[in-house]
């Protein structure tokens, strides 16, 4: 299985593709965040085929609200389409001159590349380009078997963390200052400093962290979710306990390398983990979900190399000697009786 696919192809579902699609990959502009977020706005569409001028909207609608909490929305710094995003947040264009000019300027490249996964298109499409014969896009089978499903909720929450990640990562590098994100444990949430020392909040830390464990517990792979009135809701925990935290050699065990979302049986149950380090194996696990943070580049990447370590023998041996360190701080150790497949 190769390194790069690993994600889905282990567990090869709808849900993991459009996860794929969101989280993995270099991202020269927010478009794709928009597309996704405009489909799942459409999910109830009557007919399959939507035209552009019905989708424009929509779309057009999510990037001018994004300009509004962060201006920085492309890695260029000149966009016809962004201008008159710009334009109408301003009150100087209708919004039926921005849609007509996002059928225009708006969907370059973002039709095309949607699917596309580390150089790769996903085996399973959500829309086929019928722009030249219909001026639509068509929605596939497969997209509206994935909207019916209960997780969609989930997959549009973590579509808007991960684009608060990238937009934001984009509007603090303009000065070359490497964007680290850090979590804070009262209110769950991921922040960032910026070059002048402002602390700057940027998503819920569950929301971030769903997709790369597929939604599942991150130690017995039941199904948890983000959505904040659900039973199953996640808790957010330390892999390492927090009080091991200056364990690792010269560097603390903290922030995101150490964070996974869990179900409240492991977390705290009758047979939950509490302040004991979970078992070897899933040491090995913490590292693969490790990787598919960097594999999703921009913050999160740069994150997790300077707390982990920059080549991959670096990040795995840095989570050997955490757990080594704990071992001869906490004797006990624990692992929990899995309630799911191993899907990541
Ligand atoms: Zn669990």
């Amino acid at each position: 299985m190769a390194d790069e696919t690993r994600f889905y192809e282990i567990e090869p579902s709808r849900e993991n593709y459009w996860r794929a699609i969101i989280l993995f990959g270099r991202n020269v502009a927010s478009y794709k965040f928009a597309l996704a977020k405009a489909l799942y706005d459409m999910r109830h569409h009557p007919n399959e085929l939507i035209r552009m001028d019905e989708l424009a909207p929509v779309f057009a609608k999510h990037i001018a609200d994004h300009l509004i909490k962060c201006d920085k929305q492309a890695t260029s710094s000149k966009s016809r389409f962004l201008d008159l995003c710009r334009a109408f947040n301003k009150g100087e264009i209708t919004e039926a001159t921005l849609s007509e000019q996002t059928v225009r300027l708006g969907f370059q490249n973002v039709i095309d590349a949607f699917h596309n996964v580390h150089g790769n298109e996903v085996p399973t499409r959500f829309f086929v380009d019928e722009r030249n014969e219909k001026s639509g896009i068509r929605l596939t089978d497969d997209f509206f078997s994935l909207s019916e499903n209960p997780t969609i909720h989930d997959l549009n929450i973590e579509t808007e963390a991960r684009w608060r990640l990238v937009e934001t990562a984009w509007d603090l590098n303009v000065s070359r200052h490497v964007v680290q994100i850090s979590h804070d444990d009262t209110n769950k949430l991921l922040h960032t400093v910026t070059a002048e020392n402002r602390r700057v909040t940027i998503t819920s830390s569950r929301d971030a962290l769903n997709g790369y464990q597929k939604g599942r517990c991150f130690y017995c792979f039941r199904n948890i979710t983000v959505d904040s009135q659900s039973f199953d809701l996640a808790d957010v925990d330390h892999f390492f306990p927090y009080k091991l935290r200056f364990c690792a050699v010269n560097k603390p065990i903290n922030g995101v390398a150490n964070l996974v979302l869990a179900c409240k049986e492991c977390n705290r149950g009758t047979y939950g983990k509490f302040d004991r380090i979970p078992k070897l194996h899933l040491v090995d696990r913490l590292h693969r979900r490790n990787e598919y943070l960097i594999k999703s580049h921009h913050p999160l990447r740069e994150t997790l190399m300077l707390q982990t370590g920059i080549s991959e023998p670096d990040r795995r041996s840095f989570l050997q000697s955490a757990y080594n360190c704990s071992k001869t701080t906490i004797i006990s150790d624990w692992a929990p009786s899995a309630c799911g497949s191993a899907v990541f």
